[in-house]
């Protein structure tokens, strides 16, 4: 922390993933009093390798922030696989591009900013409990102190416990939330690629490999589980070991965690008493790719507006509930799963180079298919 902690702040931020960070950026590049509370103290000891698409890029351009300077590895064009991995075809175009980021290194770089911009940050402090007061929202923290803010963002990840203590039912808490299984490790050859292996069933099968120099990373998410993910997950691993899809060194338990992909839309309000529910916590991760960073950022950018709106109006509640209309016209047709029945396309993949584009792009650009 930099700077002496104020009374009251314009604004606090739960959580310095990218939704908070960037939307602490956003506010603090407008003059608004900032602080965000973050519980891990930053750079996370987790060295989570993620890919960032051509809109992710663009908005980290934006922030002000070089991925390539952050540790980021390019990579162009998609490798997509049908699902049992006889098939695949390369996919390339000027547009799919993209970057590999250490999450790690990533995160602290687009919080840094943030506090560059002028915002105070909090490391290492994880918040306890509310209280929903009138004029403001009173945080009581882990290390004992307690702070306050005229509008609080919640952008604390997917379980968000904020939001609950804010009466706001967060993405964790909606029906049919897809499942994530994944595995990151380390392998004897080096390469910077992404695979992208499309299940054809309604399931919704889908397991992108990421590898940035000796890193695999290994993500398998089911919108649906007729048959147990676990299960899903050895199958696809054992074919794509025999396939040399992955390389070998494989640890053999994966983790879980729930994806939000699609999420947001299903979600009644994002909107509470003085406070907004961000990123990955309100949903904000496309339905196709399960692509979250940029999602989150872009949540966080359009909540932070809205926020600052909220405290120059004369009913800041009114105008706070903005945030639903605002974030709906800018992010829910990148969020939105392709009207499109997979079990029909994907055997066209192929043989189809014009179908495969298509795909690519909807996976790396949010585009319908
Ligand atoms: C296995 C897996 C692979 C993924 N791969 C990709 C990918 O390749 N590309 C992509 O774009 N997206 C990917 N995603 C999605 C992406 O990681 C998320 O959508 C994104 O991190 C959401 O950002 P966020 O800021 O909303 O939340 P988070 O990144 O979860 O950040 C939340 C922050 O809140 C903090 N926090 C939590 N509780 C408290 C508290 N009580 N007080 C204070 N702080 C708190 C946490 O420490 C954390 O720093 C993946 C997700 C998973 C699960």
């Amino acid at each position: 922390m930099g700077k002496a902690l104020r009374e009251l702040y314009d604004l606090v931020v739960v959580g310095g993933g990218p939704a908070g960070a960037v939307a602490a950026l956003r506010a603090a590049r407008q003059k608004a009093a900032v602080l965000v509370v973050e519980k891990e103290k930053f750079p996370r000891a987790d060295r989570h390798v993620d890919w960032l698409g051509p809109a992710g890029t663009a908005l980290c351009k934006e922030c002000g922030i070089g991925v390539k300077k952050a540790g980021a590895a390019a990579f162009k064009g998609v490798r997509l696989h049908s699902w049992d991995l006889k098939r695949n075809t390369f996919v390339d175009d000027p547009e799919l591009r993209g970057w590999l980021v250490e999450r790690s290194v990533f995160d602290a770089a687009l919080l840094k900013q943030a506090t560059t911009a002028g915002a105070n940050a909090l490391h290492g402090v994880a918040v306890r409990d509310l209280n929903l007061a009138e004029d403001r929202v009173v945080l009581h923290l882990s290390n004992g102190r307690e702070v306050a803010g005229r509008v609080m963002l919640i952008a604390d990840g997917v379980d968000s416990p904020t939001g609950q203590m804010a009466n706001l039912a967060s993405a964790a808490w909606m029906r049919d939330v897809p499942q994530c299984l994944f595995v990151q490790y380390e392998t004897k050859e080096s390469a910077t690629r992404m695979d992208v292996a499309v299940g054809a069933s309604r399931t919704g099968q889908l397991a992108t490999i990421v590898r940035s120099g000796k890193i695999v990373n290994l993500t398998i998410i089911m919108r649906s589980a007729t048959i147990p993910i676990e299960q899903q997950f050895s199958a696809f691993c054992n074919s794509a070991l025999k396939d040399g899809v992955l390389p070998e060194g494989i640890p053999a338990e994966p983790r879980r965690r729930l994806s939000p992909g699609g999420i947001a839309l299903d979600m009644d309000t994002h909107v509470g008493k003085r406070c907004l529910l961000i990123g990955n916590a309100g949903g904000f991760v496309a339905a196709f790719s399960n692509e979250g960073i940029y999602p989150a950022m872009r949540s966080g950018w359009i909540a932070a507006d809205a926020a600052l709106q909220a405290l120059q109006a004369d009913v800041l509640q009114d105008e706070l509930a903005s945030f639903g209309v605002a974030w709906r016209r800018e992010l829910a047709d990148y969020l939105r799963m392709p009207n499109t029945d997979l079990s029909l396309l994907v055997p066209l993949i192929f043989n189809n180079e014009q179908m495969s584009r298509r795909v690519a792009r909807a996976f790396l650009l949010g585009q319908p298919f």
